[in-house]
């Protein structure tokens, strides 16, 4: 709602205005918000200390306020529980807006969570989070969100302050493969002795055989400490018959607003081709995840493969690897990716198989 002051008589008018997020316009607002003491301040008790956080305001969102406090404590938004910020008796979830929360200035909130440092903290399955089900179809968003100036700024960030730790060299004339972890590689939630017996099958032939043609880069939504712990249980960080180019973690991700689901992270391929534009592009470039989100930004390059789950359940049936890889191995021979629609792998596979 906005007064506009009108007419002889300077009487005040009200006028319904949508403002949305993430443009100028919006930051602007936000400004207001923060002089009108719309501004949000609250105090974070972690660990026998306490975190002031006063830079959100009330449009902010339960992610950005975890945002805010994972630059303090270096604990992930997914592994935050903020005690007390409740929704109708319930955990207020990461979209819910902090004006709707009626927090008063300095709120103390207990968070629970640790930074992972330990070996068992990073093999522990992480809390339960659905994203699997909590997944929506990009299409609907992704036009608005994909050329947006203020994303497109936060990749250059990226692309300017995200330190790459090179394990292998790019290799000339490669095309570039990168790789969710969780649910993509292995079964994250099952409990198990070891990594092995959760990891999908075929993922060593899979990698074998992808890195004749691709270079591959390892990109998941955690921490590096973790990656490269899960990584050295698969057996894939030291395998003789393939290179992992380097790995990417949590903070190359940005978030964006979507118009109907609020803010989430992604994963943009941007962050690689302004880092190594002189090897990849949107032209050679293929990005399995299990969600479908993480391609917003990029959504012709992104193929969402099916989660796998339930490892000792599945470990006998699973075959999408196997077949994936052969997926790879047909397109590898394009010069040019940009026409093809994964989302229809599998009819593109059976056509060429069959010629
Ligand atoms: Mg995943």
């Amino acid at each position: 709602m906005v007064q506009i002051w009108s007419g002889p008589d300077q009487k005040p008018i009200s006028v319904d205005v949508e403002i949305k997020a993430g443009t100028e316009l919006h930051q602007k607002k936000r400004c207001l918000e923060v002089c009108a003491g719309m501004s949000v301040s609250v105090i974070i008790k972690w660990g026998g200390q306490e975190y002031s956080i006063s830079t959100l305001s009330e449009e902010d969102t339960v992610l950005d306020l975890k945002q805010s406090i994972k630059s303090l404590t270096g604990v992930l938004p997914e592994r935050q529980k903020l005690l007390g910020l409740k929704v109708k008796g319930k955990p207020a979830e990461d979209e819910v807006k902090l004006g709707s929360l009626k927090l008063k200035p300095n709120t103390k909130i207990m968070m629970m969570g640790s930074r992972e440092e330990s070996l068992e903290d990073v093999l522990a399955p992480p809390p339960e989070n659905d994203e699997v089900v909590n997944d929506f179809d990009i299409e609907e968003e992704v036009i608005e969100v994909e050329n947006r100036e203020e994303n497109l700024a936060k990749i250059a960030r990226r692309v300017k302050d995200y330190k790459v730790e090179e394990m292998n060299p790019p290799r000339e004339g490669k095309r570039l493969l990168v790789l969710d972890v969780d649910y993509t590689l292995f079964d994250h939630k099952s409990c198990a002795e070891t990594g092995q017996e959760l990891m999908r099958p075929f993922l060593h032939e899979f990698l074998t055989s992808a890195f004749e043609d691709y270079d591959i880069v390892i990109w998941s939504a955690t921490s590096m400490k973790w990656i490269d712990a899960k990584m050295k249980e698969l057996g894939v960080t030291d395998n003789p018959n393939y290179k992992i180019t380097f790995m990417l973690d949590s903070a190359a991700m940005i978030t964006v607003h979507t118009p109907k689901r609020g803010v989430v992270e992604v994963k943009p391929l941007g962050v690689i081709w302004g880092k190594y534009s002189e090897f990849y592009s949107k032209r050679n470039t293929i990005m399995f995840d299990d969600i479908g989100r993480n391609f917003l930004m990029n959504p012709q390059n992104g193929l969402k493969i099916r989660p796998f789950m339930k490892a000792h359940l599945n470990r006998e049936k699973d075959k999408e690897l196997f077949k994936l890889s052969q997926y790879l191995k047909e397109i590898a021979k394009l010069e040019d990716f940009s026409f093809l629609n994964h989302k229809h792998w599998e009819r593109y596979l059976s056509k060429k198989q069959s010629q």
